[in-house]
């Protein structure tokens, strides 16, 4: 992702000071003193290291400050990647004219939460993602926002009032072009699934307009991504490049690139990291249950309300067979209120003035929950757990997985946020808080993990955010919100799964939980 203009200044005191000082070596074990000469009058910092690429040309500032867990990585695994790809991305994406920022720095910080952003010529990373992610995506990451360094197409708008805006799908398809393409083939990490293949659009973005590029690159044009570039920088891109340089449009282009992409054959079942529905999986990583998600929702399509053996055999039930409430009742009373029916294979909330909350008989404690839902407009409903038999709402003891349709709930607690306590990050594509929901009268599927060690929510397979129940920061959380009268909220370590009917309609269908014992 690429933004105009950072807003976390506080975390470049360090950097900003410390670049004076030529430190070690690239790969160094970052003891070595900087040169005498060098003006560096505050203390040597073990976090911030600047790399030479390029024979001297470019100076690249890596601060961990920050993040001090990372620096040993940053310096033996990220640094060797910078140093020999930032003067290879600035020779694939000349102008003339034009010289590429022979400065930049790369700023783990823990104030910033997406994946990784880049401003002007600083990139900033979220550790938390990098730590999760150090032998797979992280260093690919850097590579994506380096390309960013070297775009700078914002300059064109600068100086030029008339310069055209760049199409965001390639401001981030390019990156991920050479991200995928030439730096990390091996990866396959832009191949689009027969599933995916369907939705695909050239103009798609991330990872997907990559693999539009590399086909044009291979079919039509091996150049055709450094003159997108050398027109997106002059602010001159116009549509037609397409037809001058391949003798096709864009979208004729599109046509025959979506044709070629593998057929969808029944049941396939691939992991697939170009998902559509990540919108951008580049910089918002899709997790691997994602996949779980997909299958569920094929089976969805297919007979709604079953169970595949491989699920059954995994440990899966389902919470509803799509005949009748049997394994549900009303909060505190022992039948379902009218209001909640049981209509074209969906458990659905018709009348809120006369629904209510409903809980599963059985009780959980750490499970893995899978369901779909459809909300109507303006419509907010939730899912608790921990739910027990006490007070007067399902909320009193349950946490609350958020519900709602977020274009038009009053509530600003949006969906699939754990109701005042968690919420997911900025998403770094749009600059506003991650929104994997899809539009009213479509159906979304949720995954609420439960387990000890971290529970994790997650909307249409992107994941929002972890958090550890009634770990101190989770307690100090509940000792801020409107949950800290509540004595029993959150003290219960198991309880019924509610799902909340009382704040428009609502349906759910594919309700599936897999019990998971404490190890
Ligand atoms: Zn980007």
């Amino acid at each position: 992702m690429t933004i105009g203009r950072l807003v976390l200044v506080g975390a470049f005191g360090i950097f900003l000071t410390g670049f004076g000082a030529r430190a070690a070596q690239v790969g160094g074990d970052g003891a070595s003193a900087p040169p005498a000469a060098a003006a560096a009058p505050e203390t040597p910092n073990a976090g911030v290291e600047t790399l030479e690429a390029g024979d001297g040309k470019y100076q690249i500032t890596l601060n961990t400050t920050d993040a001090p867990d990372l620096t040993e990585w940053a310096k033996t695994k990220l640094a060797p990647v910078v140093v020999a790809w930032y003067p290879r991305i600035v020779k694939m994406l000349p102008s003339d004219g034009f010289e590429a920022p022979t400065k930049f720095s790369i700023t783990f910080s823990p104030r910033y939460h997406g994946v990784a952003a880049t401003g002007g010529t600083r990139i900033m990373c979220a550790p938390d993602w990098f730590r999760h992610n150090l032998d797979g995506e992280a260093r690919g990451a850097v590579v994506h926002e380096m390309v960013h360094v070297v775009q700078q197409y914002g300059r064109a708008r600068r100086n030029n009032p008339n310069a055209t805006r760049p199409p965001g799908w390639l401001v981030e398809g390019i990156p991920d072009y050479i991200r995928w393409y030439l730096y990390e083939p091996q990866s396959h990490g832009a191949d689009i699934s027969p599933r995916r293949a369907a939705r695909a659009k050239y103009d798609g973005s991330y990872r997907v307009s990559a693999n539009f590029l590399n086909w044009v690159v291979n079919k039509y044009d091996k150049k055709i991504v450094a003159e997108l570039n050398d027109v997106l920088r002059a602010g001159k891109y116009d549509e037609n490049i397409w037809k001058e340089r391949t003798g096709k449009t864009v979208q004729e282009l599109g046509d025959e690139w979506h044709a070629g992409l593998p057929k969808p054959a029944a049941l396939a079942a691939t992991v697939d990291p170009a998902s559509t529905v990540a919108k951008a999986s580049t910089d918002a990583k899709v997790t691997a249950s994602a996949q779980l998600a997909a299958d569920a929702q094929s089976g969805a399509d297919s007979a709604p309300n079953t169970l595949s053996d491989a699920q059954k055999q995994a440990g899966w039930k389902l919470l509803f067979d799509g005949k009748d409430t049997k394994g549900w009742h009303t909060f505190r009373r022992k039948d379902v209120r009218p209001g909640w029916v049981v209509k074209g294979g969906t458990l659905a909330c018709v009348d809120p003035h006369n629904a209510g909350d409903i809980c599963t008989d059985d009780k959980f404690g750490w499970f893995e929950l899978q369901l779909d839902y459809n909300i109507s407009h303006a419509g907010n409903s939730g899912i608790m757990y921990h739910v027990a038999d006490v007070g007067r709402a399902v909320w009193e003891t349950g946490p609350e997985f958020q519900l709602e349709d977020n274009t038009a709930a009053a509530d600003k607690i949006r969906c699939g946020w754990l109701y005042a306590l968690y919420q997911p990050p900025v998403d770094p594509k749009t600059g506003k808080i991650l929104d994997a929901t899809k539009p009213v009268g479509q159906w979304n599927h949720v995954r609420l993990l439960l387990t000890p060690e971290k529970c994790v929510h997650e909307i249409n397979g992107i994941k929002y955010f972890e958090y550890v129940l009634n770990s101190p920061d989770f307690k100090a959380r509940v000792a801020q919100c409107k949950f800290a009268s509540m004595k029993n909220f959150a003290k219960f370590p198991t309880g019924y799964i509610a799902l909340q009917g009382d704040h428009g309609q609502v349906a759910f269908r594919n309700i599936m939980v897999k019990p998971i014992e404490e190890k």
